[in-house]
């Protein structure tokens, strides 16, 4: 199996030791949970004592719920009408509603008049939010304003995070508040201090996965197999391009381990569509996220749903059946079949 271990004393030292460092921060537990899983994530956010959480569409606001989260959930994709999901938590005062479009404000007004809401405004990443001049003449009258909110592009400066604030005290209901994304700790501090307006900041990577030492992802080995150069193996029956072991282990497509695998896009796509013949030029070219023997074991094919085929030269065996060998992932699109607290 594809399993995440985590050093629970190491691991919880750092989250610790972030949220003191970062006070009023916002922990994100959207998507797979960083990898840890949205249950992990509620235990640890009620440890630390946090007071609200994000996610990052309204379907998950039922996810951390299930877990325990009975606090505030922020749901950081906009609102837009249509979202079934979205419009039935509109009127639940423990939900915040992120609204980007003046539109949306008339056609929540409709809707859910007192709901409420963080207000976000366009920044130089141009995704989400009201342009910076419509900010002044929004009419917000009614909701439950929570404030505005201001997701700058990763290693934005505190010159723009001050920018933005100064767009915001335009209008007269600036002072709920400001929540920002993606500013160092040191910046978000002198902020804080700076503005005369509550401000908090939002955080996922740098709180959950910000001490990659304290956790670790194998995978079992389930067979280890020698035979001669040129053997076919694997469901493309391609021939092997040396003597060696083919090991069979845990960890596979469903677990988004492909995703993982440091080659180009281009040749990624090559290789994930199949011809025997171009499977056969990238034979022992395309190196696996898998460790064996001190070494990254390149792929002998595709990976399957839930395991992959690898290949270690000989001479020695190189690894033995139930072994567990490291597996480098991506943990925001990682999925384990057990996590394990140490
Ligand atoms: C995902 C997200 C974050 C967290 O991003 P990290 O880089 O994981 O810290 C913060 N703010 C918004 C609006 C997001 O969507």
């Amino acid at each position: 199996m594809l399993k995440l271990i985590i050093d629970a004393q190491r691991w919880r030292n750092h989250l610790t030791a972030f949220a003191k460092s970062c006070p009023g921060i916002v922990p994100v537990t959207k998507g797979n949970g960083y990898g840890f899983g949205h249950e992990l994530l509620v235990q640890e956010s009620q440890r630390l004592g946090i007071d609200i959480l994000a996610v990052g569409v309204a379907q998950e606001v039922a996810s951390v719920r299930q877990y325990g989260w009975d606090k505030d959930v922020i749901v950081l994709n906009p609102w837009r009408p249509g979202d079934e999901v979205a419009a039935g938590l509109l009127n639940d005062p423990k939900v915040i509603t992120t609204i980007s479009r003046r539109e949306d404000i008339a056609a929540l007004r409709d809707l859910a008049p007192s709901a409420s809401i963080l207000v976000e405004v366009e920044t130089s990443m141009h995704r989400h939010g009201v342009p910076a001049d419509e900010v002044a003449a929004l009419d917000l009258d009614g909701f439950d304003l929570r404030g505005w909110t201001i997701h700058l592009p990763s290693g934005a400066s505190l010159d723009e995070g001050r920018e933005m604030a100064r767009i915001v005290k335009q209008h007269p209901l600036a002072s709920r508040g400001i929540w920002f994304s993606h500013l160092s700790c040191d910046d978000y501090i002198a902020l804080s201090k700076k503005l005369d307006v509550p401000v908090r900041m939002r955080v996922g990577t740098r709180l959950w996965l910000g001490d990659a030492n304290a956790y670790r992802v194998t995978g079992t080995v389930l067979d280890v197999r020698w035979l001669p150069k040129r053997t076919p193996v694997g469901y493309h029956r391609v021939k092997t391009h040396a003597d060696g072991y083919i090991v069979v282990v845990s960890g596979g497509t469903a677990h988004g381990v492909a995703l993982s695998a440091p080659i180009s896009a281009r040749s990624l796509r090559q290789w994930l569509i199949p011809g025997a013949e171009a499977l056969q030029q990238m034979v022992g070219r395309v190196i696996s996220p898998f460790t064996i023997a001190g070494k990254k074991a390149v792929f002998a094919e595709p990976p399957h749903m839930h395991s992959s085929l690898v290949f270690v030269g000989g001479p020695g065996e190189p690894t033995h059946v139930g072994d567990e060998v490291p597996v480098n992932v991506r943990m925001t699109t990682a999925t384990f079949d057990e996590i394990s607290l140490v």
